[in-house]
């Protein structure tokens, strides 16, 4: 009973003072989450730095227990990696959904072992979960942002490349077209000479002809 008003009360405090409350810029994505057997809802931001969640921010409506989580999933994933907010995640929804059966690790999640008893109230679970859904999602939809970031880079060095090819090829024709046409003079010049100097068919030097 002891730990169960402890967990109460971390619950509480989260409720009416929540961490990342309020959407904020800059952001890389967005999900927008809905729980319609409580009708809470959510809009989550999430900024990151290289693999580091530099920032989360979010709009929540709804429930004690929805709004209480998403204060906590902002406490416990700002400043982690990527890959290590998607393991408390994991032990989030682990201990959640496991019917009481899952043993909290206080160490992974903090305040987070608050939401334990939500697992033994399965309506419960869906608010306790939103934010964590809207945070998964978000971080989805940034890698995804990078993706098409790194083919339009992709595509654009394509173009580039393609583009020095054939400027390359242009210079190419350029100059052998140069080559053609002092070559054509060179032929001509030898003409004028042999033409100019009779038998003198060894003028094939250019420089030599037209002097
Ligand atoms: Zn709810």
């Amino acid at each position: 009973m002891q730990l169960e008003r402890m967990y109460h009360e971390i619950i509480l405090d989260h409720y009416r003072s929540p961490h990342g409350s309020g959407l904020r810029e800059p952001f890389d994505a967005e999900s927008f989450q809905v729980n319609p057997t409580c009708g809470d809802e959510i809009t989550l931001r999430v900024r990151l730095d290289g693999d580091t969640v530099a920032d989360v921010s979010h709009e929540t409506l709804g429930c004690s227990i929805s709004q209480a989580s998403a204060s906590v999933l902002t406490e416990l994933v700002v400043g982690r990696s990527v890959a290590d907010s998607m393991r408390v995640l994991s032990a989030f929804q682990a201990m959640t959904q496991g019917r009481g059966q899952v043993e909290p690790d206080e160490e992974v999640l903090g305040d987070g072992v608050a939401f334990a008893g939500v697992a033994r109230y399965p309506a419960r679970v869906k608010c306790a979960l939103l934010g964590w859904m809207a945070f998964k999602d978000a971080v989805v939809r940034t890698a995804q942002v990078e993706t098409a970031q790194v083919e339009t880079a992709q595509v654009e060095t394509a173009q580039v490349e393609t583009a020095q090819v054939e400027t390359a090829q242009v210079e190419t024709a350029q100059v052998e077209t140069a080559q053609v046409r002092t070559a054509q003079v060179r032929t001509a010049q030898v003409r004028t000479a042999q033409s100019r100097g009779g038998p003198r068919t060894d003028a094939v030097d250019p420089t030599e002809a037209t002097t």
